[in-house]
């Protein structure tokens, strides 16, 4: 959960771009102000937290890290150099980040990125990337 203080101390994010800034992981948040930081591009939130009933709605995994504020979609800009600048803002940032990363790229209607950031009780070691082809 994230605080006042720690909303506060985001440079590159306003409270108003998350639906549910309280909900937010604080530790996610940082990294993703820092990630966004080495990008140098807009970061364009489309999804953040998720409540279990907003999460089934959009066919959302049953463990997704957007339950837990651990994880953001983000547009995926339309120009390819903002595109690049995007995902080399998150690869340098990998090294920084506190526990492995979900990244999921979603190409369909509307293609977006998924980032999410594990924790302890995941098990997870390694980072983990996927391209997801969806044509609707
Ligand atoms: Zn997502």
């Amino acid at each position: 959960m994230a605080t006042e203080a720690d909303l506060a101390r985001l440079r590159h994010f306003r409270v108003s771009e998350f639906r549910a800034p309280e909900r937010m992981d604080a530790l996610f948040l940082t990294w993703l102000d820092a990630a966004r930081e080495m990008a140098g591009v807009p970061f364009v939130i489309t999804s953040d937290w998720r409540s279990p009933v907003e999460n089934a709605a959009v066919g959302g995994y049953e463990r997704s890290l957007h339950l837990r504020g651990r994880a953001v979609d983000l547009r995926w800009p339309a120009s390819r150099i903002t595109a690049f600048k995007l995902l080399r803002g998150i690869v340098l940032a990998a090294r920084l980040a506190p526990a492995p990363l979900q990244l999921e790229l979603e190409i369909g209607a509307q293609p977006h990125l998924h980032l999410g950031l594990y924790d302890e009780t995941d098990g997870k070691g390694e980072h983990e990337m996927f391209v997801v082809h969806r044509t609707l």
